[in-house]
């Protein structure tokens, strides 16, 4: 079996990439396409002793690396955004091809962003300092030293983006890295991986293992070798990861899941409003940040619901790669099968469907929303990560609240208000990590990112992530 695949017309290392080598395994397993269940090729089914090899090279190459210029760490993260910008539309097609996600926002939004991932940390680096000072005569200084190999491990739903909000802060305050991409999206990883070694970036500083959590997890997060560990995705695992790092006490931090409000005021201009949320079926409902419990005053309730009926009739879903589709399939038949298990289950215990509630042929979910439900159902919540939303009244803005915030998650709220008081007021009140009013998924990457509860541990975003990746040391010198 060729250790190339070539994905709609892109070629592809199936193989891991140690210490600047490819590495095959005795296993693989089998990458499907969430467009038309296609085996797209056969990846590199990690193991413990590969996963172990990748932190033996990322050690190996920390002095070293660390031990770089600013300026040269910065040159080679610019090197690598050019690399991405160059690749733009390979890497596009490729990562819908493998995740389902349109292609039109990958070409215009994703990779675009991605090139500027490293081009914003490169440029933070050496932005980063904080000022000498004095106690009794004596000077302060403190640095931002390089912690050490840190082990990167990201979801599917958003594969590169994700994944190079962690590698570019990582390789720029200095840390060697080990990617772990998420099995059901591991190929523009390892398109990563070329890139960055054509931009000159040495063996060993980035290292990918493919396979699966559950079998190279732990090898990973365990290592007593690892000194940071970044984790983006569900919270049974970061549990896990958590109780694997505990013994080494390794620095994590963790982006977990969300069950975010949409608070939508009588107040607010409704039309934004319905725009809001309709916007939360995006990536077929596969976002952390997701709205997707809308909570609606009750005076209007009934209007937004028309309105929003209106508009989400006319979503297209479809085939990702088509310029005209809003809403991709799901990523995989058991995420289809778990969305469907929550509607049915809140069905069967009295929710109402609006619109949606069925599967559709191939691996689409049709964008539904639910009314009629208890605020204590599983379907309010849980996370059901598809295109399921659900609808709820309030009567005053206390209540309003209330319910968002009656949640065991943290990571994001979103209010229509036409009343900036109100704005400020309720802003303040919601337990989030990020709070948008009126507006949706602005996100600036000096910004502190991360979730309150469940949805997270520690913020990473500008100068923070530099908190997380560095050892923060104050050199004190007498006079
Ligand atoms: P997941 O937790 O199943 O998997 C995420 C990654 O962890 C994968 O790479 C997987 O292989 C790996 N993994 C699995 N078991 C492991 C173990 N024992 N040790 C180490 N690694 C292991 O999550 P998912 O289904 O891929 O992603 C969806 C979840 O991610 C949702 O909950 C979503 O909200 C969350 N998410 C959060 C953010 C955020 O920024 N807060 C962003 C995107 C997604």
């Amino acid at each position: 079996m060729s250790d190339l695949i070539t994905v709609a017309g892109v070629s592809v290392d199936t193989r891991h990439w140690i210490g600047g080598q490819r590495v095959a395994s005795a296993d693989t397993f089998a990458d499907l396409s969430p467009i038309d269940g296609s085996v797209l090729g056969e990846i590199a089914r990690g193991t413990p002793a590969e996963a172990g090899a990748a932190v033996a090279a990322a050690k190996a190459a920390f002095p070293s690396w660390a031990a770089t210029p600013r300026a040269e760490r910065a040159r080679i993260l610019h090197a690598i955004a050019d690399g991405v910008e160059k690749r733009i539309e390979e890497l596009a097609i490729v990562e819908t091809t493998d995740n389902g996600a349109l292609l039109r926002s990958h070409r215009r939004g994703v990779m675009p962003r991605v090139a500027h991932n490293f081009r914003f940390f490169a440029d933070w680096l050496l932005k980063l300092d904080h000022e000498d000072f004095e106690t009794r005569g004596h000077t302060n200084h403190v640095s931002w030293d390089p912690a050490g190999p840190s082990v990167l491990i990201t979801p599917w739903n958003a594969p590169l983006m994700l994944a190079t909000w962690k590698v570019a802060p990582a390789l720029a305050a200095g840390n060697t890295v080990v990617l772990k991409p998420a099995e059901w999206s591991p190929l523009t990883a390892s398109l990563l991986a070329d890139i960055a070694a054509q931009a000159g970036l040495p063996a060993g500083v980035l290292n990918v293992v493919q396979g699966y959590g559950a079998e190279i997890g732990d090898a990973l997060t365990s290592h007593p070798d690892v000194r940071r560990i970044s984790f983006t995705g569900s919270v049974p695992t970061a549990r896990r990861i958590a109780a694997s790092a505990a013994p080494n006490l390794t620095p994590l931090s963790l982006e977990l899941g969300g069950k975010s409000p949409l608070l939508v005021f009588a107040d607010a201009d409704l039309d934004l409003a319905v725009d809001l949320a309709v916007e939360q079926y995006d990536n077929a409902g596969q976002v952390c940040l997701a709205a997707t419990r809308i909570l609606v005053e009750e005076s209007v309730a009934e209007e937004f619901t028309r309105r929003f009926v209106e508009k989400a009739a006319r979503l297209k879903q479809g085939d990702p790669r088509e310029e005209a589709t809003d809403i991709g399939p799901s990523i995989h038949s058991r995420q289809l099968e778990k969305i469907d298990g929550f509607v049915r289950r809140a069905v069967e215990t009295g929710a109402r469907v609006v619109i949606g509630g069925y599967r559709k042929e191939g691996q689409y979910y049709a964008p539904t929303l639910l009314t009629d439900v208890a605020q204590a159902s599983e379907i309010v919540q849980e996370e059901v990560f598809g295109p399921v939303l659900t609808l709820q009244t309030f009567a005053t803005e206390e209540e309003a609240v209330h319910l968002a915030n009656d949640t065991r998650f943290g990571l994001a709220a979103t209010l229509a208000t036409g009343d900036h008081e109100r704005a400020e007021r309720v802003s303040a009140q919601l337990v989030a990590g990020t709070a948008w009013v009126n507006c949706f998924f602005v996100r600036d990457l000096q910004a502190p990112f991360g979730g309150s509860r469940l949805s997270g541990v520690g913020r990473e975003g500008g100068t923070w992530s530099f908190d997380f990746y560095c050892d923060l040391k104050n050199t004190v010198t007498a006079p």
